[in-house]
Protein backbone atom coordinates (compact mmCIF):
# COMPACT_ATOMS: atom_id res chain seq x y z
CA UNK A 1 0.00 0.00 0.00
CA UNK A 2 1.73 3.62 -1.04
CA UNK A 3 0.55 5.46 1.93
CA UNK A 4 1.99 8.79 0.39
CA UNK A 5 3.30 10.17 -2.88
CA UNK A 6 5.04 13.55 -4.52
CA UNK A 7 2.71 15.28 -6.69
CA UNK A 8 3.78 18.60 -7.79
CA UNK A 9 5.47 19.44 -4.73
CA UNK A 10 3.16 18.15 -2.65
CA UNK A 11 2.83 14.64 -0.71
CA UNK A 12 -0.57 12.62 -1.01
CA UNK A 13 -1.59 11.16 2.63
CA UNK A 14 -3.70 8.24 1.70
CA UNK A 15 -5.03 7.86 4.94
CA UNK A 16 -6.45 11.71 4.80
CA UNK A 17 -6.99 11.95 1.21
CA UNK A 18 -5.04 15.31 1.09
CA UNK A 19 -2.01 16.75 0.08
CA UNK A 20 0.50 18.12 2.56
CA UNK A 21 3.14 20.77 1.56
CA UNK A 22 6.24 18.59 0.55
CA UNK A 23 8.72 19.67 3.57
CA UNK A 24 9.82 17.63 6.40
CA UNK A 25 8.35 20.02 9.04
CA UNK A 26 4.92 20.27 7.66
CA UNK A 27 5.16 16.31 7.03
CA UNK A 28 5.78 15.74 10.34
CA UNK A 29 3.32 18.31 11.58
CA UNK A 30 0.38 16.50 9.27
CA UNK A 31 1.31 13.20 10.96
CA UNK A 32 1.47 13.90 14.44
CA UNK A 33 -1.97 15.54 14.28
CA UNK A 34 -5.21 14.39 15.51
CA UNK A 35 -7.14 13.70 12.45
CA UNK A 36 -4.11 11.58 10.46
CA UNK A 37 -3.79 9.30 13.88
CA UNK A 38 -7.60 8.97 14.10
CA UNK A 39 -7.68 8.54 10.10
CA UNK A 40 -4.46 5.90 10.76
CA UNK A 41 -6.63 3.93 13.81
CA UNK A 42 -9.49 3.74 11.43
CA UNK A 43 -8.08 2.51 8.73
CA UNK A 44 -5.94 -0.24 10.90
CA UNK A 45 -9.05 -1.39 12.40
CA UNK A 46 -10.87 -1.32 9.03
CA UNK A 47 -8.03 -3.76 7.52
CA UNK A 48 -8.40 -5.84 11.39
CA UNK A 49 -12.34 -6.21 10.60
CA UNK A 50 -11.10 -7.33 6.71
CA UNK A 51 -8.56 -9.83 8.06
CA UNK A 52 -11.04 -11.40 10.46
CA UNK A 53 -13.63 -11.78 7.74
CA UNK A 54 -11.12 -13.20 5.45
CA UNK A 55 -10.07 -15.53 7.81
CA UNK A 56 -13.99 -16.59 8.95
CA UNK A 57 -14.11 -17.30 5.37
CA UNK A 58 -10.86 -19.20 4.85
CA UNK A 59 -12.19 -21.44 7.57
CA UNK A 60 -15.27 -22.39 6.20
CA UNK A 61 -14.07 -22.84 2.90
CA UNK A 62 -11.62 -25.22 4.34
CA UNK A 63 -14.73 -26.95 6.23
CA UNK A 64 -16.38 -27.32 3.33
CA UNK A 65 -13.64 -29.43 1.61
CA UNK A 66 -13.49 -31.54 4.35
CA UNK A 67 -17.13 -32.49 3.91
CA UNK A 68 -16.76 -33.01 0.46
CA UNK A 69 -14.01 -35.10 1.15
CA UNK A 70 -15.06 -36.70 3.89
CA UNK A 71 -18.40 -37.56 2.38
CA UNK A 72 -16.12 -39.21 -0.90
CA UNK A 73 -14.71 -41.52 1.34
CA UNK A 74 -17.63 -42.62 2.62
CA UNK A 75 -19.08 -43.37 -0.57
CA UNK A 76 -15.87 -44.71 -1.66
CA UNK A 77 -15.77 -46.96 1.40
CA UNK A 78 -19.38 -47.76 0.56
CA UNK A 79 -18.56 -48.74 -3.16
CA UNK A 80 -15.17 -50.96 -2.24
CA UNK A 81 -17.73 -53.02 0.34
CA UNK A 82 -20.69 -53.18 -2.08
CA UNK A 83 -17.55 -54.28 -4.76
CA UNK A 84 -16.27 -57.31 -2.34
CA UNK A 85 -19.79 -58.27 -1.26
CA UNK A 86 -19.97 -59.16 -5.62
CA UNK A 87 -16.33 -60.27 -6.11
CA UNK A 88 -16.86 -62.36 -3.07
CA UNK A 89 -20.21 -64.28 -4.81
CA UNK A 90 -18.78 -64.44 -8.05
CA UNK A 91 -15.98 -66.29 -6.02
CA UNK A 92 -18.48 -68.39 -4.36
CA UNK A 93 -19.64 -69.11 -8.15
CA UNK A 94 -16.25 -69.57 -9.76
CA UNK A 95 -15.54 -73.17 -7.79
CA UNK A 96 -19.00 -74.07 -9.53
CA UNK A 97 -17.09 -73.88 -13.11
CA UNK A 98 -15.46 -76.80 -14.47
CA UNK A 99 -13.38 -76.69 -17.66
CA UNK A 100 -14.73 -79.00 -20.26
CA UNK A 101 -11.75 -79.61 -22.24
CA UNK A 102 -13.80 -81.82 -25.42
CA UNK A 103 -15.72 -78.24 -26.17
CA UNK A 104 -13.01 -75.79 -24.91
CA UNK A 105 -15.97 -74.27 -22.95
CA UNK A 106 -16.46 -73.52 -18.58
CA UNK A 107 -19.09 -76.07 -17.50
CA UNK A 108 -21.27 -75.09 -14.49
CA UNK A 109 -21.85 -78.08 -12.35
CA UNK A 110 -25.40 -76.93 -11.41
CA UNK A 111 -26.67 -74.61 -13.71
CA UNK A 112 -25.81 -76.13 -16.66
CA UNK A 113 -24.38 -72.84 -18.35
CA UNK A 114 -21.30 -73.09 -20.62
CA UNK A 115 -19.10 -70.16 -20.76
CA UNK A 116 -16.90 -69.27 -23.27
CA UNK A 117 -13.55 -67.37 -22.23
CA UNK A 118 -12.58 -66.04 -25.33
CA UNK A 119 -16.01 -64.00 -25.86
CA UNK A 120 -16.94 -63.82 -22.57
CA UNK A 121 -20.32 -65.33 -23.44
CA UNK A 122 -22.50 -67.78 -22.16
CA UNK A 123 -24.53 -70.65 -23.57
CA UNK A 124 -27.38 -72.91 -21.72
CA UNK A 125 -29.97 -75.08 -23.30
CA UNK A 126 -32.91 -73.23 -21.69
CA UNK A 127 -32.07 -70.19 -23.54
CA UNK A 128 -31.09 -72.21 -26.26
CA UNK A 129 -28.62 -69.04 -27.74
CA UNK A 130 -25.26 -67.76 -26.34
CA UNK A 131 -25.96 -64.81 -23.96
CA UNK A 132 -23.86 -62.18 -22.25
CA UNK A 133 -22.78 -62.03 -18.78
CA UNK A 134 -25.36 -59.72 -17.83
CA UNK A 135 -27.94 -61.59 -19.42
CA UNK A 136 -26.90 -65.14 -18.59
CA UNK A 137 -26.65 -63.68 -14.81
CA UNK A 138 -30.73 -61.92 -15.22
CA UNK A 139 -31.63 -65.50 -16.41
CA UNK A 140 -33.95 -67.69 -13.71
CA UNK A 141 -32.53 -70.43 -15.43
CA UNK A 142 -28.86 -69.34 -14.00
CA UNK A 143 -29.69 -68.29 -10.53
CA UNK A 144 -32.31 -70.59 -9.53
CA UNK A 145 -30.50 -73.98 -10.24
CA UNK A 146 -27.05 -72.39 -9.07
CA UNK A 147 -28.49 -72.13 -5.82
CA UNK A 148 -28.60 -68.21 -6.41
CA UNK A 149 -31.10 -66.23 -5.19
CA UNK A 150 -31.24 -63.36 -3.22
CA UNK A 151 -31.67 -65.50 0.43
CA UNK A 152 -29.24 -67.61 -0.11
CA UNK A 153 -27.05 -64.88 -1.36
CA UNK A 154 -27.06 -63.57 1.82
CA UNK A 155 -26.55 -66.41 4.06
CA UNK A 156 -23.17 -67.36 1.85
CA UNK A 157 -22.11 -63.23 2.75
CA UNK A 158 -23.28 -63.55 6.78
CA UNK A 159 -21.26 -67.34 6.65
CA UNK A 160 -18.19 -65.92 5.51
CA UNK A 161 -18.10 -62.86 7.60
CA UNK A 162 -18.51 -65.18 10.57
CA UNK A 163 -15.50 -67.13 8.71
CA UNK A 164 -13.18 -64.51 8.30
CA UNK A 165 -13.96 -62.94 11.85
ZN1 LIG B 1 -2.86 12.16 7.03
Amino acid sequence: MTEYWVSQGNKWCDFCKIYISNNPGSIRNHELGQRHKDNVSKRLAAMRKENIAKEKEQKETARAIEQIEAKAQRSYQKDKVKFEETRESHELDDQEWEFDSSTGYYYHKTNGFYYDQKSGFYYSDAIGKWVTQEEAYASPHFTSNAGHNGTNCKEILVNITVQIR
